[in-house]
């Protein structure tokens, strides 16, 4: 089942966990450790079925060898997932299990917060293991809610964008809807109506959905419907796989830039966005500014304001993937996997030799 999963694609190790006493289900999946730790967060969800959360796994940690690599960070990709409801079944004796199956991995896997997993849940599993980000900020020390760096991260991809796409440099009077208003997408909502935007914003969460209204003057559509709102730009900050080959025909935007992971169903959506004349920047070069976060707390040493001067390089390592596909006709997620893939596979035959050499 999982070799011949489509989303296993030349994963390192993928392994399963069962803690009877705390009713823990989880899968650890490390696609590549080549350029370091397989760093990524911990999702805790209430999967369909075992399928379902593997293949949840699989494509989000290819998806972080990919983000790592091409935000430069020395890590690579992994992620883990929870199955379970995070209102309902998440105790503190899960979560210590959890931790135990980090620590199990004695560095190979750093975790962070994801979806279901915040801030207080990662100081629990910190009790059972040294190896998590994403902790409580200390003074002025890199760190903390990485939501506003991620949606500044995205923004700075929007202003890549419309710029080579639009020849625009500003965004005052330019419309954009956001899918999904919860931390990263309200941040960004801010800095686009700041910048002079105007907004189209969709959350089943209605109350989230109200506040970005009121706060940001934005008119509220149906969370089904935002993707296909006559709009400049549209931007996924909910969920993944939400644009499928079924759906881009309706999109009327010129640009698609979001924060959430994985947004093409499958990989050849991308082809299908540039042949339309829609410029998508790919989810990962432009959501990477909560992993810079993460990655440098990790390490240590740094300051909040490093990791702020990181996240400025989003801008220009979105015109990195973005000109050359517009240049070239391609499809900027082919553009980006290139990219990222030459530097894993660098560091796997250097990490090769380098084990030649010390037998
Ligand atoms: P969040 O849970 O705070 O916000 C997501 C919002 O989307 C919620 O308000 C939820 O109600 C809403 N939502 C869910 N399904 C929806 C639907 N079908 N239509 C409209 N709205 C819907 O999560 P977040 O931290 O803001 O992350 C948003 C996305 O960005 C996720 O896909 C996440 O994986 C990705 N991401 C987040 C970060 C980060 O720093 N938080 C970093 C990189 C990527």
């Amino acid at each position: 089942m999982v070799f011949r999963a489509d989303a296993f694609r030349n994963h390192e190790s993928v392994s399963f966990f069962h803690d009877e006493e705390s009713r823990l289900e989880a899968i650890v999946a490390l696609h590549s450790t080549a350029l370091g730790p397989a760093a990524g967060g911990c999702r805790m969800w209430p999967y369909a079925s075992e399928e379902v959360a593997l293949e949840d796994v699989l494509r989000l940690s290819r998806g972080m060898s990919f983000k790592n690599a091409m935000a430069g960070l020395p890590f690579g990709g992994g992620k883990s997932v929870i199955v379970g409801d995070s209102q309902r079944d998440k105790t503190e004796s899960l979560l210590r299990a959890f931790g135990r199956c980090i620590e199990g991995f004695g560095g190979r896997y750093v975790t962070a917060e994801d979806v279901g997993i915040g801030e207080a849940d990662i100081e629990i599993l910190a009790q059972e293991t040294r190896y998590v980000s994403g902790r409580r900020q200390r003074g002025a020390s890199a760190g903390g809610n990485p939501a506003p760096k991620t949606a500044f991260g995205v923004f700075l991809g929007m202003r890549a964008a419309v710029e080579l796409k639009l020849g625009r440099s500003s965004f005052e009077g330019m419309k954009v809807a956001v899918q999904g208003v919860g931390q990263v997408g309200y941040h960004l909502c801010k800095l686009l109506r700041s910048a002079g935007a105007s907004l189209v914003v969709a959350d089943v969460n209605t109350a989230s959905a109200e506040r970005a209204a009121a706060e940001f003057d934005a008119r509220i559509v149906a969370p089904d419907e935002v993707l296909f709102e006559a709009v400049d730009i549209v931007a996924p900050c909910a969920l993944g796989a939400v644009l499928s080959r079924d759906n881009v025909a309706r999109l009327k935007a010129a640009l698609v830039i979001g924060a959430a992971n994985n947004q093409l169903a499958t990989d050849d959506v991308g082809a299908e966005l540039m042949q339309r004349g829609i410029l998508y920047a790919p989810d990962y070069v432009v959501n990477a500014g909560g992993i810079m976060s993460a990655a440098l707390e990790y390490q240590g040493g740094h300051a909040d304001k490093d990791v702020w001067s990181r996240v400025n390089g989003i801008y220009e390592t979105t015109r990195r993937v973005l000109l050359p596909a517009l240049r070239e006709e391609r499809a900027a997620n082919e553009v980006a996997d290139e990219i990222a893939l030459s530097r894993i596979t660098a560091a796997r035959r250097r990490n090769d030799t380098k084990l030649r050499r010390a037998s």
